[in-house]
């Protein structure tokens, strides 16, 4: 037994898919199906005897212009397996774009059954995890890094480290949060009293203070499940502090990476929503018939 298997003891039991897809760099895992068994068996020369790694479609986040979503990607090559522990490279290559390379680096131990066994991942290129949205990293701005660093711990589950660097980048770039809702408030049109507590708000130090500031609430098309997306973010930051175990420091980090991500994308679908509706309305206005656009008497 390898040292890094006595500090990691597999615990659960898993597909091989599900090992790919969902477990970060340097946990080991009990699989299910490593190999096929023995109709996967080959005897070959001095090595012994060889199984067929049994590599699965895997269903992975795609980056590429005419992907840019979930696609399959399936293995670029085949890969045996002995009985016992080896090192192996296995690389994943997008069904849809051709272009998308994933490679993991791996530790396989496979069970005397030929079927079951342990895998243990090192790394993977691209790092694991779905990417970061560029919206969001646009919102917050110069602390990308440090929400970049908190999204590598999250991965990783460390619930402590994952929600200190996201409390801070909420934290320090309240004033930049808080600008970018006025602005799109502002263009899509906000009643004053909306606006006037969204200033008044950015004007608060402090992000809880700044939360208490609100009174007319945010418009409409920026609620996340119709809540205040700022409220749920407060509430997330002011629970952390009387966390008790990293597991919950853990959920509420992701709540606050979910939310956020969330409010940069409505940010962003708002003024483009907006927009397509301005146009929309001046086409119809424009139009030669204006019997097209009068209000219906119940409408
Ligand atoms: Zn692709």
């Amino acid at each position: 037994m390898t040292q890094d298997q006595q500090q990691l003891p597999a615990q659960e039991i898993l597909s091989v898919k599900e090992f790919f897809e969902k477990v970060p760099p340097g946990r080991n895992v009990s699989v299910k199906d490593l190999s096929g068994g023995n109709l996967a068996r080959r005897e070959v020369g001095s090595y012994g005897e060889l199984f067929r790694f049994n590599l699965p479609v895997l269903e992975l986040h795609c980056n590429t212009a005419s992907c840019d979503g979930i696609r399959f990607f399936e293995p670029a090559h085949t890969s045996n397996i002995g009985l016992g522990a080896r090192r192996e490279f296995v690389t994943f290559v997008c069904r849809n774009c051709k272009e998308t390379h994933k490679t993991y680096a791996l530790r396989c131990s496979l069970n005397q059954d030929g079927v079951t066994g342990e895998l243990f991942k090192f790394g993977e290129d691209p790092p694991f995890g779905p990417p970061i949205p560029a919206r969001v990293i646009t919102l917050i701005g110069p602390e990308r890094g440090y929400f970049i660093k908190g999204y590598k711990a999250e991965n990783q589950g460390l619930g402590i480290a994952a929600y200190a660097y996201y409390r801070r980048v909420v934290e320090n770039q309240k004033n930049r949060i808080f600008d970018e809702i006025i602005r799109v408030s502002e263009k899509i049109g906000a009643p004053k009293e909306v606006l006037d507590d969204l200033n008044a708000a950015k004007e608060e130090t402090q992000f809880s203070k700044a939360i208490g500031v609100i009174k007319h609430g945010i418009p409409q098309t920026l609620l996340v499940n119709g809540h205040n997306p700022l409220t749920l973010l407060h509430s997330a930051l002011s629970e952390g502090l009387h966390a008790q175990t990293d597991e919950q420091c853990l959920e509420l980090a992701t709540s606050i990476r979910v939310v956020l991500t969330d409010l940069a994308e409505r940010l962003g679908n708002a003024l483009r929503e907006h927009a397509e509706l301005n146009t929309a309305v001046s086409r119809l206005l424009k139009a030669k018939s204006p019997i097209a656009v009068e209000p219906s008497p119940s409408g």
